[in-house]
């Protein structure tokens, strides 16, 4: 007779149906077993929240995952295989090329190599590229192998390849493995798909320099980025949404569109709003401001800075103080000023200017509040990343009962201002604290868990889609952002709401109960658009510097088609001023031809074109932005349903 001992393993797959396997069973036959098309595009797999490869034997009980392009981690372990692919080509290429790291970033791969002087441009990259793809053709397996430190040591030293022996040195004996395909070997814990043959389209982006692990005293290594994907079809479809989103780029439009800019002298960071911008910027002042008054907010104003003391009770200064802008003194009194990073502490202290009941609460004070924050000039970027911004700050003081029931109102308001500004794709995120590194956070485990659980419950009942991710939260409080996808596809973390238990407690804030006793209200911290400028930003290139009616700078453009139309246009312009609708009149001697050109550039919505026919009727010929011709009006007609087209989102 005979025994057959093998042991089980029970293997869990994400709906919770859960299926026995041999001992060492693969990833690759666990996805077999569910579908022919799932093992085809299978590229990894996860094993109990660790991503592994589909040839690594699973030994004990497991929840798992099959991962292929849709998952996030699925891209980023084909975009480092595809690290691997260009190391490879790059070693056929340059023989005696040493590497320094190769990772997967949100979109794509980069791989640090130092050629020893050799020049690297264009011309190189395309050749990379063409070997990639050659090497990709020949379905090169990634295969793991264990080895000892002393192993590792002697083949790099044998190779050369000093970086390399660098990041060796760091690791423990026991945990190293190499990654091979062809005749490549790298220095890798993985994970890797299961061979080249899935990278069926590649290209390489640019060069740069970077310093070997980022530190300046060391060498500059030129750093290669790349992205490859599972179809030619998908990179055609990603270097168009490149392209369009250079187009797009608010840096660009905002400069063409006057709508900001920046100075040296003023400083970097620090942006200056031109007369086209600042009225983009106050139309979405007014409609917030609007909603706000409806939704119960109180509209406060506050100083630009603030004593040091209030950073350091509202523990601000000890938190980023060193590391932010230094203190402003005064020459005879010598006291301390801080440019106010935030408006929370200021808030606290209007809370304070007398007794609170019960009764008065929720209290909710709004600011279009100026801050500033420390960012090394490095990490500037148009209007995202700047150092001097304007939030559309609230805080909302209430009772403990009553913060599930104001987050909800909060979270109504910002998909107010999101549907109105036509972002209609967002998720939410969750962000909680770290269970790891509690000590990073102010307050206790109760307040956190109560918080935490809260916002969840919230967003639940409006029936946001949430993902919670752990390590996020401010250190103050957990929160939830909202996560906008633009019309190209991008997300963007736009509005943000934070409830807090702490502030009001190290401002001693209180309020007097039913109980007749003194009680610390809960502090909800929130910003709908995040800051205007961030704000802004994202608005442009969602809409292409095409803005909605309401908020366009110039809603309307006046053109005579010959300076013998100049009254008539004249009396156009007036009467379209006098109805509040802003715009220009291009009275220029110039050929009716440019003048729409121009008008076409500056995005402006409507041209109203008129001439001989025009001013013995009356009327306007109207051409709309992008859209042509739409025939001749008479003007009180357009004047009616221009106002229509054009009233703000309620
Ligand atoms: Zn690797
Ligand atoms: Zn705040």
């Amino acid at each position: 007779m005979k025994t057959n001992i093998t042991m089980n393993v029970t293997i869990t797959l994400p709906d919770g149906s859960a299926k026995e396997y041999p001992q060492g069973v693969k990833g690759s036959e666990i996805a077999s077993g569910i579908s022919e098309g799932l093992a085809r595009n299978a590229l990894a797999i996860e094993v109990n929240g660790e991503v592994w490869d589909l040839s690594r034997p699973i030994t004990s009980n497991a929840n798992v995952k099959i991962l292929t392009w849709n998952d996030t981690t699925g891209k980023s372990t084909f975009w480092h295989s595809s690290a691997h692919l260009m190391a490879e080509a790059l070693e056929s290429l340059y023989p005696g090329v040493k590497f320094g790291i190769g990772p997967a970033i949100a979109n794509g791969f980069y791989y640090d190599i130092d050629l020893n002087g050799k020049p690297f441009g264009d011309e190189e990259l395309v050749a990379v590229e063409k070997k990639m793809k050659e090497l990709a053709k020949a379905n090169l397996v990634y295969s793991r192998e264990d080895v000892s430190k002393s192993e590792a040591l002697k083949y790099f030293t044998k190779k050369g390849d000093q970086y390399k022996l660098e990041l060796i040195k760091d690791l423990k004996d026991g945990s190293i493995t190499f990654y091979n395909q062809g005749n490549f070997t790298d220095l890798c814990k993985g994970p890797h798909i299961p061979n080249t043959g899935f990278i069926k389209a590649v290209k390489l982006l640019n060069v740069a320099g970077a310093y070997w692990r980022g530190d300046e005293k060391n060498k500059m290594l030129t750093r290669i980025y790349g992205i490859t994907f599972p179809k030619q079809k998908e990179l055609e479809e990603y270097l168009h949404l490149l392209e369009e989103a250079k187009k797009r780029d608010h840096r660009k439009l905002g400069k063409e569109l006057e709508l900001f800019a920046f100075s040296d002298k003023v400083g970097q960071g620090l942006p200056l709003w031109l007369p086209k911008g600042t009225i983009l910027r106050e139309r979405l002042e007014q409609f917030l401001r609007k909603a706000q008054v409806k939704a119960g907010y109180d509209p406060v104003v506050t100083p630009h800075i603030g004593g040091k003391s209030l950073y350091v009770t509202s523990g601000h200064y000890e938190k980023y103080g060193k590391d932010s802008f230094q203190p402003i003194h005064t020459p005879d009194e010598n006291e301390e000023f801080l440019l106010k990073p935030m408006n929370c502490p200021h808030h606290c202290e209007i809370y304070k200017v007398k007794p609170r009941s019960y009764r008065d609460l929720p209290i909710r004070f709004a600011e279009f509040g100026t801050v500033y924050r420390y960012e090394q000039s490095g990490e500037l970027h148009g209007l995202t990343r700047v150092r001097g911004f304007t939030q559309d700050d609230a805080h909302i003081f209430c009772r403990p009962d009553q913060v599930k029931d104001e987050f909800i109102k909060v979270i109504d308001l910002v998909l107010h201002v999101f549907n109105s500004l036509g972002f209609s794709d967002y998720t939410a995120q969750v962000s909680l604290r770290d269970p790891d590194n509690k000590e990073k956070y102010i307050g206790g485990d109760e307040l956190w868990d109560r918080a935490e659980r809260e916002i969840q419950e919230a967003a639940d009942e409006k029936g946001l889609k949430t993902v919670a991710v752990k390590g996020e939260a401010a250190f103050y409080g957990p929160k939830l952002d909202f996560m906008v996808k633009d019309a190209l596809g991008r997300s963007w973390q736009l509005g943000t709401i934070q409830v807090d238990y702490q502030l009001p407690q190290r401002f001693q804030l209180e309020y007097i109960g039913a109980d007749n006793q003194r009680h610390t209200p809960v502090m909800i911290h929130r910003a709908p658009f995040g800051s205007l400028e961030r704000f802004v930003a994202v608005l442009i290139e969602h809409c292409a510097g095409n803005f909605p009616l309401w908020l366009a700078p110039d809603q309307i453009a006046v053109l005579p088609i010959s300076e013998r139309f100049n009254d008539y246009a004249q009396h156009v312009f007036d009467k379209l001023k006098a109805q509040d609708i802003r715009g220009l009149l291009d009275n220029r001697d110039e050929k009716i031809g440019r003048k729409i050109r121009d008008a076409e550039t500056k995005k402006i919505p409507y041209m109203l074109i008129v001439g001989e026919r025009e001013e013995n009727e009356s009327k306007v010929a109207v051409r709309r932005h992008g859209q042509g011709d739409q025939g001749s009006v008479p003007l009180d007609d357009f004047v009616n349903e221009f106002q229509r087209e054009c009233s703000a989102p309620v």
